[in-house]
């Protein structure tokens, strides 16, 4: 696992603090980006819908314009031409005229393209249209159907048209001329004026062989173009009923998400196009103002997260200092603890800890009917060592004496403490005379061959003398001092009867080597004497 127990909190809150702001951010990014697929998504669902509304209204305006011709076609296959007949139709293509805003005109050429009638008041019969392409196709092809041409300058007003044809024949079945319906580039340049294809975009009504009748964009309205090479026709147009495509258009560079579609009847299509930047504008801007509001708050999160981390941080630290401090706390009192129950001078338990342990140790043995020995020791002449060597050979001296005594110890419930000035006791627990016995002799010994010179002692060094009791089993009136009174009128007895000797506290045991076995003073005191 990435995160464990001991993961600190400041690490923890860092990684917080930083995965908000980055989720924030993405979070934020994510769904603008989906804003833009979605805007663009709809862009391009209403360019297609358009386009098809605009070829359908295409393919309405033509189918319109061609039911007249056909109704005249009809009309000169039965009843001929004549000129009544001519006066009554052009009466009738005035009215149609009227009635159709899209078309500019109707018109009827003979078989050398000369005008026989036209929806015109005035016949223009200076003019002949045999030049025209709609004229030379209808000549040589002897089909009766419409016809969809380029657009041309009309030659009465002068303005651009759009042409759709139809052929009549003669009653023998050769071309009798040709139909013509004018269709005004006018009326689609104000129709697709209404529709609304942002400041970059158009709409194109062009023929299928890729002429244009016209393009218009907001402010403009052209025609004529030939689009055999622009891409979207090319590759698109030409070969599809419709579709949907972005292109960047070779004439202006700019990114266009174009829609095309064909016309149901007519050879012609319809695209509508409009600019990726038109339609990401608006879009454009809202993105910016969010991106900087969510900046701001991340900056804000980000301020007060490093606020948050480093006030962990100072209690994390603080925490760790009053850990320390406890430590420090804790091992200070155990030294003064250590300093309180320990003798400066020898090292060894003092006084205050003999007690509390000797007393802990008569509970105890007393508890578990066990035995209870106490040694106490005296340095012999040492005021006299003192007077030949000076005090601080005194001291150094204790310090050994100190030294073996502690030594000495057997078990690790033994004590050695320094019991005052030159006397020394050692507590031992679950020991009864005897094994006492053994380490006050074994002591004694030690401290002889220590050989610590001292001219004023008998025999040359320093010895010690030792008063042995024993509570054997610990009753329950037994006190720590009575043992110590115990040990203390031994130890009397060892000094009374001539220094550097063991003498134990009557009736606990029979006096062996040079220990002796004195009955005890009732009342004495080693110190008086
Ligand atoms: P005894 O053999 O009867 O015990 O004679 P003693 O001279 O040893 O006994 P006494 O009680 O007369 O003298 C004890 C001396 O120990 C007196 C004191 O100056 C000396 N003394 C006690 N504590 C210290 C200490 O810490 N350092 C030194 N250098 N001397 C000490
Ligand atoms: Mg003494
Ligand atoms: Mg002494």
């Amino acid at each position: 696992m990435f995160f464990n127990k001991r993961t600190s909190p400041v690490c923890l809150a860092t990684i917080f603090v930083v995965l908000a702001c980055l989720a924030l951010i993405g979070l934020d990014g994510w769904r603008t980006w989906q804003a833009r697929e979605d805007l663009l998504q709809e862009a391009s669902v209403d360019t297609s819908n358009m386009a098809q509304a605009l070829a359908q209204h295409a393919d309405q305006t033509y189918k319109e314009a061609d039911l007249v011709l056909q109704v005249l076609q009809e009309h000169i296959a039965e009843d001929g031409l004549n000129e009544r007949s001519l006066q009554r139709i052009g009466r009738q293509l005035m009215d149609q005229v009227n009635e159709l805003p899209q078309l500019h005109g109707i018109f009827l050429y003979d078989d050398n393209g000369r005008w026989l009638v036209s929806s015109q008041r005035t016949l223009l019969t200076q003019y002949n249209n045999s030049d025209r392409e709609y004229f030379k196709y209808h000549k040589q092809h002897d089909d009766m159907l419409p016809h969809v041409g380029a657009p041309v300058q009309s030659r009465s007003t002068g303005q651009w048209i759009f042409t759709l044809s139809r052929r009549f024949n003669k009653p023998d079945g050769s071309f009798g001329g040709v139909v013509l319906a004018t269709i005004s580039f006018d009326y689609f340049k104000n129709y697709y004026q209404n529709f609304d294809v942002g400041r970059r975009g158009a709409v194109l009504f062009a023929l299928s062989n890729g002429t244009t009748l016209i393009r218009r964009t907001r402010d403009t309205a052209t025609t004529g173009k030939d689009l055999t090479q622009v891409p979207l026709f090319r590759d698109y147009a030409s070969k599809m009923e419709r579709g949907t495509v972005e292109l960047v258009a070779p004439s202006d560079g700019e990114l266009r998400i174009n829609s095309f579609v064909r016309l149901r009847r007519y050879p012609m299509f319809v695209t509508v196009a409009v600019s990726k930047e038109d339609v990401l504008t608006n879009w454009r801007h809202d993105a910016y103002m969010r991106t900087i509001g969510v900046l701001f708050l991340a900056g804000v999160f980000a301020t007060l997260g490093r606020r948050m981390v480093r006030q962990i941080k100072s209690q994390v630290r603080s925490e760790f200092e009053a850990i320390n401090a406890r430590e420090k706390s804790d091992q200070l009192n155990a030294t003064l603890v250590q300093l309180a129950m320990h003798d400066g001078l020898t090292g060894l338990p003092n006084r205050r800890h003999f007690d509390r342990n000797a007393a802990a140790e008569l509970a105890r043995q007393g508890k578990d009917k066990g035995s209870l020995s106490l040694i106490m020791i005296d340095v012999d002449q040492f005021k006299l060592y003192n007077d030949i060597y000076g005090h601080a050979k005194g001291d150094e001296c204790l310090k050994a004496v100190a030294k073996a005594i502690g030594a000495s110890r057997k078990r690790s419930r033994d004590l050695a403490a320094r019991y005052g000035g030159e006397e020394f006791a050692l507590v031992l627990p679950d020991c009864d005379i005897h094994g006492a016995m053994a380490l006050a002799y074994n002591l004694r010994q030690t401290i002889s061959d220590l050989q610590l010179p001292h001219s004023g002692a008998r025999n040359g060094h320093v010895t010690i003398s030792l008063g042995v009791a024993s509570l054997d089993p610990v009753r329950e009136d037994d006190s720590v001092l009575s043992l110590i009174e115990r040990a203390d009128q031994a130890l009397y007895q060892a000094k009374q009867t001539g220094r550097d000797r063991i003498v134990t506290y009557p009736g606990t045991l029979k006096a062996s080597g040079r220990q002796e076995q004195r009955k005890p003073s009732p009342s004495r005191s080693r110190h008086d004497g």
